[in-house]
């Protein structure tokens, strides 16, 4: 067993001084031995379900999610790290590491090849430049999971986190809303990982929906909708809308009005009845 919060024994690992941490790829390590147990056990994971995790690193989480799940199939894009892997990973036969991108990564054929029927939960320390395209790809994927219990940047947590419809609200988190209900668990300091990020995380936990609240005709326009409302924040979400959908001013200012609001209005004090309601009629226009 290898001490992997231990920044000497990762450096071990890692090959000493010639190992060059990946800014680009996200590699942001957790050394703060409470982190990774407390995540794991907060995911909700037991001994008869599966564990998917994006972002091997070094393995201080993998191990702790194959302490506590039937079977973990983790994701490392670095071919550095795999020769690590083959040996953190030694004593944890129930661990599949899968070199791969998780974005160029058809879920749910793996997810039935490596899985089966098994109950699945998310949990993973994400690579923060892709935070939105990974938890847009799982919730998107159609694979049904549990819990998806993720590290993010503490902004990324409480935006997500917001209420729709309340000033933090961003795309992220109406698109993420009217997949999951969203909680933020606790709060990450930046000297918790190696080398330390600019700043602080969260960790959050995403519990998908059996059943979105809000019914949408047309979930591709409806999202459509969501990110041309939020694409310029300073702008009113009339000029942002007839901008993002190319469709004119007074169109949208009408399908305002029949919500009772002004053209003024703005995306972040939209309700997702209010987004599926302008969906609908922008739709038809
Ligand atoms: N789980 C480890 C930990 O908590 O210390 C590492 C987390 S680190 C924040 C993110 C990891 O994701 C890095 O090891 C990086 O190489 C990997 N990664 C980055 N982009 C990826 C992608 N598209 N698919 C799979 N892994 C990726």
């Amino acid at each position: 067993m290898y001490q992997l919060t231990d920044t000497a024994v990762i450096k071990q690992l890692l090959g000493g001084q010639d190992f060059h941490f990946s800014k680009s790829l996200g590699q942001n390590f957790l050394i703060d031995p409470s982190v990774c147990p407390a995540m794991a056990e907060q995911s909700g994971l037991t001994n008869d379900a599966g564990a998917l995790e994006i972002g091997a690193g070094i393995g201080v989480l993998t191990v702790e999610l194959a302490k506590r799940a039937k079977k973990v199939v983790t994701f490392e894009i670095d071919d550095r790290l795999l020769p690590v892997l083959s040996r953190t990973l030694s004593d944890c036969p129930n661990a599949e590491v899968r070199h791969q991108d998780i974005l160029k990564t058809d879920l749910p054929a793996l997810v039935k090849e490596s899985f089966g029927d098994l109950p699945l939960y998310v949990c993973a320390n994400l690579p923060y430049y892709i935070t939105s395209p990974i938890l847009m790809f799982l919730l998107e994927s159609g694979v049904s999971f549990r819990a998806i219990t993720v590290m993010v940047q503490k902004e990324a947590a409480e935006r997500i986190c917001a209420p729709v419809g309340s000033r933090e609200a961003g795309a992220l988190t109406a698109a993420v809303h009217y997949r999951a209900e969203a909680e933020l668990l606790f709060e990450v300091k930046k000297t918790s990982f190696l080398p330390p990020p600019k700043v602080d995380s969260a960790v959050i936990r995403l519990t998908p929906r059996q059943k979105p609240p809000v019914q949408v005709t047309d979930e591709g326009y409806f999202f459509r909708v969501i990110k041309s409302a939020f694409a310029q924040r300073r702008k009113t979400a009339q000029n942002s809308l007839s901008a993002g959908l190319s469709l004119p001013k007074e169109k949208v200012a009408a399908a305002l009005e029949a919500m009772g609001l002004p053209p003024t209005a703005r995306a972040e004090t939209f309700t997702l009845e209010q987004f599926a309601f302008l969906a609908g009629r922008l739709k038809e226009q």
